[in-house]
């Protein structure tokens, strides 16, 4: 880290530069852990998962990959169509001097609420009016079609599979489960590698260690448990470290694995 403020971090990645961004938190029940078969864990939670008034406590994170003075946004946090713990996104960007009319294309993971409803601001303009490129995984694009708050992004949305070149150092990988699209980012750079991964933890304080949990809202919850051990073993790889949507802020680190499960260190 070279630089950070209360919503804010940024780091370097080889030549480029990488910042977490705050966008908030959101507090959901611990029934929406999931074991094999589908039941809720809840009952059994181990002493290292913090409760918050009985509720578990995810950050919602944004990350901006800045590469030879383009910025590009993956995801962007819920803006002000869920919860008003979240939405600090813009707030964010200012207290790390980045002006939003900088940001010119923006990658989706996937198009759930606290993803994509950023991409509009409180005041119902375009939370960045220069946008010329939406990334979105090919399965989800039709959400631009369905939802009347995104539908003016439609024109600008460019469809991703897997492989798919966002930019120079960054690749898009399916990472299918939590829903039909999920999709990560590949971003080496310097001998190291990012992998901005989105909601392949949901829960940093039990998913490690358990990472055969799932979520309530992972759409197939066999592939997104799959998926999640697939991505684990690479990303316990060297010279790799992740980026997630809901690791505790700022949600950049390192994964090692510790027998049958992992652990997480923050950068
Ligand atoms: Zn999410």
């Amino acid at each position: 880290m070279i630089q950070s403020g209360t919503d804010f971090a940024r780091y370097e990645l080889g030549e480029l530069a990488v910042l977490a961004l705050r966008d908030g938190y959101v507090d959901m029940p611990p029934g929406r852990l999931r074991q094999k078969g589908d039941r809720p864990f809840g009952a059994e939670l181990p002493g290292q998962v913090r409760l918050v008034d009985g509720k578990l406590r995810l950050s919602v994170n944004a990350f901006l990959v800045i590469e030879q003075g383009r910025h590009i946004l993956v995801d962007t946090g819920a803006g002000n169509a869920w919860h008003p713990s979240m939405g600090l996104l813009l707030r964010a960007l200012a207290e790390a001097g980045i002006a939003r009319e900088d940001i010119t294309a923006v990658a989706c993971t996937h198009t759930h609420t606290d993803h994509v409803n950023g991409l509009v601001a409180p005041d119902g303009s375009d939370a960045f009016p220069n946008l010329e490129q939406l990334f979105v995984p090919q399965e989800e694009v039709a959400l631009f079609d369905r939802s009347e708050r995104l539908a003016r992004f439609r024109q600008r949305c460019v469809p991703m599979g897997n492989g798919f070149a966002v930019s120079d150092h960054m690749v898009a990988v399916a990472a299918h489960g939590h829903s039909a699209g999920h999709t990560m980012f590949a971003v080496p750079s310097g001998g190291e590698q990012l992998l901005i991964w989105g909601d392949i933890v949901h829960v940093p304080s039990i998913q490690f260690a358990r990472p055969e949990l799932t979520w309530e809202l992972d759409r197939d919850q066999v592939q997104a448990r799959s998926t999640r051990a697939q991505i684990l073993d690479r990303a316990a790889w060297p010279g790799m470290f992740v980026a997630g949507a809901h690791l505790d802020f700022p949600g950049i680190g390192s994964v090692a694995r510790d027998g049958d499960a992992f652990r997480f260190s923050p950068l």
